[in-house]
């Protein structure tokens, strides 16, 4: 097999066409550009998967049983942004598995998604803050690129900034949820809708009905998207 007949046949493009000189030659450059194109989200990936496990930025590398990355779809049109990885994040490896996550599994499956199916959720520090304490500015500082970086990757149709730390920096902001919510923000272009993070409404139940609202805000938004 030609390597051409290679790459089509690799891009699912097969049975293929014989075209002659420079059609072909021109036709040839265009899917290697195309292939490329594919590849390089790949790598970069890769490459920011081996980044965040050997971060040591801030002093909260010395306390971490390992990173916590992020999980899902990495071409979710749903971001889902939260604050810091808990002592369960922190020990299985994976963003919202203890109590605020069965909430916030909840909180999803009532407006028809599901973690990993069109939805990627991730949070601003990598690394557990101990005893679960809130994140120092110089570590939102320091992890705040893996974040981005994340989102460039992803491009998500709309970011859900769950908590303070989330819409804080995201927004560039100190203003409150209270004061966020119910208005459409965005992050570098992308949509953005803030709400209460799933641990907060835990402490509060009675601002899970304006976290339901939220959640109906984001939907629309979605569907107008
Ligand atoms: N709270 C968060 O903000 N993120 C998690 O992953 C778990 C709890």
């Amino acid at each position: 097999m030609s390597r051409r007949d290679q790459i089509l046949a690799e891009m699912g493009l097969a049975p293929v066409w014989k075209l002659k000189g420079k059609k072909e030659e021109v036709f040839e450059r265009e899917v290697l550009v195309k292939v490329k194109e594919r590849q390089r989200p790949l790598s970069a990936w890769i490459e920011l998967k081996q980044a965040v496990p050997a971060c040591t930025a801030c002093g909260l590398h010395k306390g971490r049983t390992q990173t916590v990355f992020g999980v899902g779809d990495e071409d979710a049109d749903w971001l889902l942004v939260g604050e810091a990885p808990g002592a369960e994040e922190d020990r299985l490896g994976e963003p919202f598995v203890g109590q605020a996550g069965r909430l916030l599994d909840n909180m999803l499956a009532a407006i028809d998604l599901k973690r990993g199916a069109n939805v990627y959720i991730a949070n601003v520090l990598k690394c557990r803050p101990p005893g679960n304490r809130n994140p120092e500015p110089e570590e939102v500082a320091k992890c705040t690129p893996h974040l981005l970086r994340q989102i460039e990757l992803i491009k998500p149709k709309l970011i859900v900034a769950m908590g303070r730390f989330a819409a804080q920096t995201l927004l560039n902001t100190g203003a409150t949820i209270a004061s966020l919510r119910g208005r459409l923000h965005s992050y570098a272009g992308v949509p953005l809708i803030v709400t209460y993070h799933p641990a907060y409404l835990l402490r509060n139940l009675p601002d899970k009905s304006k976290a339901w609202a939220d959640l109906v805000f984001a939907r629309k938004t979605m569907a107008s998207l």
